[in-house]
């Protein structure tokens, strides 16, 4: 039995492109910034962006790991939604790597209420912690790949009050492309960017790391701390190339194929109060009881799903998923037992 793999949109293939762009790649020791490749990616994605600069790195948590870095002092705070990927799924490298603390706030609806952050802030006359950062994800992942508006992103960024704001945009290109925004201007009010190749755009690995000048160049330096300087990296900048610059759009058929899980989800299981208007994007995440038992049966019957948290199940469409395996997946959603 073949199985349809909704578990995570990191789990692509290459395309044939991609492995013949890398077997022709030009490459040179990126440790002497001498990789033609990759400057050309990492100039590509700081135009893409809007910043002055952009750094390449193994993975979206070290692209987290360096703002955080690079943003903040032993000690600070950084204020962040609960659920998002730099609290609670780093395994803590924010404490470990930079000796700082969260304060968390409510992110259930995707998005941060600025009143919460003002609040934060304001504690600091209380004798409460330095805040030197507010972290954001969009799309944002626990809440089923919410997608900020600028309004939203400006009010955060203002309720900071001249603090840096950074931005795991892990899946900042669905984010725009279901809202029609500009990735710049999205990332306009925003001090650095994150952004992960090797997620919807289908890059076999690689993320990105977006900001100013000074801030990059110490970036550069704190990768180097953290062992993510590589060498002929040409050959995994080259995918990555293609995966920035031809597989944006098509992020809008994994939206549209997400919904239609959405749909299937919420005809299936009314008693989770599931909104499948809340897809927006290409995550499907809604909350149950039974979340690990249903998606234990989906497995046997050739679904693969996961859990993001107790009683909460998630579904992911990427480039890998056609049109009929969605029809076999709401097939076997209906039929859950
Ligand atoms: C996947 C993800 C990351 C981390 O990316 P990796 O490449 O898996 O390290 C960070 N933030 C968000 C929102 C993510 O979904």
């Amino acid at each position: 039995m073949t199985f349809i793999d909704l578990r995570s949109d990191t789990v692509t293939q290459p395309s044939a492109a991609m492995r013949s762009a890398m077997a022709s790649a030009l490459v040179g020791d990126d440790g002497f910034g001498d990789d033609p490749t990759l400057n050309e990616l990492e100039e590509t994605f700081a135009r893409i962006v809007g910043k002055e600069a952009a750094l390449f790195v193994p993975s979206g948590v070290m692209a987290n790991q360096i703002a955080v870095r690079v943003l903040t002092r032993p000690g600070d705070v950084i204020i962040a939604g609960a659920q998002q990927h730099v609290v609670s799924f780093e395994y803590g490298a924010s404490a470990r790597n930079s000796s700082v603390q969260f304060a968390t706030v409510d992110d259930r609806g995707g998005v941060l209420r600025p009143a919460d952050i003002a609040d934060i802030i304001d504690a600091e006359l209380d004798h409460q912690p330095h805040v030197s950062l507010v972290s954001i994800e969009n799309s944002h992942m626990p809440s089923g790949g919410t997608p900020w508006s600028l309004a939203e992103i400006e009010a955060v960024v203002d309720a900071a009050q001249g603090r840096p704001v950074h931005l795991d945009g892990a899946r900042l290109f669905n984010a725009t492309v279901a809202t029609g925004l500009d990735p710049a201007a999205v990332c306009a009010p925003v001090t650095t960017v994150m952004a992960c190749l090797s997620k919807g755009l289908g890059a076999p690995i690689g993320s990105l790391l977006a900001g100013p000048a000074d801030l990059m160049a110490a970036g550069r330096v704190e990768r180097k701390r953290l062992g993510g300087t590589m060498r002929q990296v040409g050959v995994i900048a080259a995918p990555g190339l293609i995966a920035l610059t031809q597989n944006v759009e098509r992020l809008a058929d994994d939206h549209r194929r997400a919904r239609r899980l959405a749909e299937a989800v919420a005809a299936r299981f009314p008693e989770s109060n599931y909104d499948p208007a809340s897809c927006r994007t290409n995550i499907v995440a809604f909350t149950h009881e039974r979340a690990r038992e249903i998606i234990a049966q989906w497995e046997s019957a050739g679904l693969y799903g996961g859990t993001v948290a107790p009683r909460r199940a998630r579904l992911v469409t990427h480039l890998g998923i056609g049109d009929d395996d969605i029809d076999r997946a709401c097939d076997i959603i209906a039929q859950t037992k």
